[in-house]
């Protein structure tokens, strides 16, 4: 089985993938987790790359070729054949990401992103999608003090200074992607405790999916 997990900043999505994980692996269920981008050594400079904010002296379209040839060799080196083992495998942003980054703030042709889904991922979509939602405001909050403790200073990825309106547009743009795809996607309110966010992910993988 695969689930994605999307979602804003600090919505704590590496935390529920961790906890998810652990409780399948107490169910004797072989659990990959990795994320995206990255995941592979060549995905992971592009990663690195992105992330930095380096790929911006190319701009979007660039960064929409970049995301999606490391979804390509993600899905080829680790997502596939996990799946194939008969392997769990939670992802850390997946496709929806690129919708929301690339598409709703890059700007980046919903057309040309779907072309670039069905050459990437073909049938391989998650079966399962969670959407951790949270206000912006408080996602930002809890990222910044995340990120304060790990660093000892402030730091952070480059959307970490970007405008609030960008942080509401892509938790709109992940709202609307539920609302288009209800079948694969269900959204988590992510602004309760980590064992309340934990418990409604619990829900819907066990409601969705037949464990
Ligand atoms: O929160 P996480 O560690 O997943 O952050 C990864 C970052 O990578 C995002 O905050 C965003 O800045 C960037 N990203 C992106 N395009 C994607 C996926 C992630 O710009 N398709």
């Amino acid at each position: 089985k695969f689930i994605s997990f999307e979602g804003g900043e600090g919505t704590g999505k590496s935390t529920q993938i961790k906890r998810l994980a652990g409780k399948l692996r107490g169910l004797g269920i072989d659990v990959v987790e990795t994320r995206e981008p990255g995941g592979t050594k060549g995905a992971e400079i592009v990663r690195r790359t992105i992330l930095s904010g380096r790929v911006e002296a190319l701009g979007p379209f660039a960064e929409a070729l970049l995301v999606n040839a490391a979804r390509d060799d993600h899905l080829n080196e680790v997502i596939r054949p996990a799946l194939k083992a008969g392997k769990w495998v939670l992802c850390d942003r997946f496709a929806d990401s690129t919708r929301a980054y690339q598409g709703t703030l890059g700007g980046i042709d919903r057309r040309l992103l779907e072309a670039f889904e069905t050459a990437v991922i073909g049938d391989d979509w998650p079966d399962l999608t969670l959407i951790l939602d949270l206000d912006p405001h408080i996602g930002l909050e809890r990222a910044r003090a995340v990120t304060r403790a790990e660093n000892g200073g402030p730091g952070g990825d480059r959307f970490e200074d970007v405008d609030l309106e960008s942080h509401r547009k892509l938790r709109d743009a992940f709202l609307a992607i539920a609302r288009r795809e209800p079948e694969r996607c269900v959204v988590i309110d992510a602004s309760e405790s980590i064992d309340a966010v934990g418990a409604a992910i619990w829900t819907a993988v066990a409601d969705r999916i037949a464990l």
